[in-house]
């Protein structure tokens, strides 16, 4: 008998399970059922991932790397040692995370089992950042470059390719997840507020997120849609936005490096 294939476009393959770790680090776990691929995305430190793969009867396949920070990848030589994974991650970056074995850049799709990832290059928050993209699971990895209702600082960028970037992330289709990596959600709303407090759907928002800060509860993922909506680093196009920081009529790299500095000293 022929096992049934689950490869029809637009079907989800994956479960997805989160890791909290550290302060308010996502570790993001994706199963593929049908071939028993598991890749984990920026596993910061080991244990936990061990601990989640065991709970879940899931083998390590693959590690998928954003970026090459230490909270990302540190647990990358300890997992591969054990596991024997594939480590996949930025070809701009290859020389900065441990262990790669996979490179992969703009517009390359990668394989995990039976679902597929599309790459983005998503420079700003360092030169090397990449986010996953599963289409068909309507999943997107995105590192520190989108956070729910805030993005990533500028280590290694400009506003302009930070501003960019986004926007690549931003053109996805609105039911989009997005398992971005730190659970910021709460801070990133009182900020938002101070320079988009008209918009309705973000007051609402943040008064959700609250409610659900309160009970403990996790705030990630959030989906393109709502960010679109409610991200005042996606809205520096929106005039409430560049009136609010007294830049009317200009143009939106310089609204977006605006709102960005203000986020820096909040
Ligand atoms: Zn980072
Ligand atoms: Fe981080």
């Amino acid at each position: 008998m022929v096992a049934p294939r689950r490869n029809t476009p637009g079907h989800a393959m994956l479960d997805i399970h989160r890791i909290p770790v550290l302060q308010d680090n996502y570790v993001w776990l994706v199963h593929d059922a049908a071939t028993s691929a598991t890749a984990v995305v920026d596993p910061a430190v080991a244990e936990p991932v061990e601990a989640a793969l065991r709970q879940k009867g899931w083998r390590l396949t693959h590690i998928l790397n954003t970026h090459h920070h230490g909270d990302h990848t540190g647990a990358n030589l300890a997992l591969k040692a054990a596991h024997g994974c594939t480590i996949v991650g930025p070809a701009a970056d290859r020389a900065r995370i441990p262990g790669i074995d996979v490179t992969v850049a703009d517009g390359d799709r990668y394989r995990l089992g039976e679902a597929e990832a599309e790459v983005f290059d998503v420079p700003g928050h360092t030169r090397g950042h990449i986010a996953y993209w599963f289409a068909d699971d309507q999943a997107l990895f995105c590192g520190d470059t989108l956070f729910a209702m805030g993005c990533g600082r500028l280590f290694e960028g400009t506003p302009a390719q930070m501003w960019r970037s986004l926007g690549k992330l931003k053109g996805l289709p609105a039911a989009t997840r997005v398992f971005c990596a730190h659970e910021y959600t709460q801070s990133n709303a009182r900020f938002a507020l101070t320079v988009d407090g008209g918009n309705r759907a973000l007051v609402e928002r943040a008064a959700e997120v609250d409610a659900l800060r309160a009970r403990g509860q996790p705030t990630v993922p959030s989906t393109i849609g709502l960010e679109r909506a409610t991200n005042p680093f996606l809205r520096a196009d929106d005039p409430a936005v560049a009136a609010a920081v007294g830049l009317s009529g200009h143009n939106p790299v310089e609204v977006f490096a605006e709102v960005r500095r203000r986020k820096d000293s909040f």
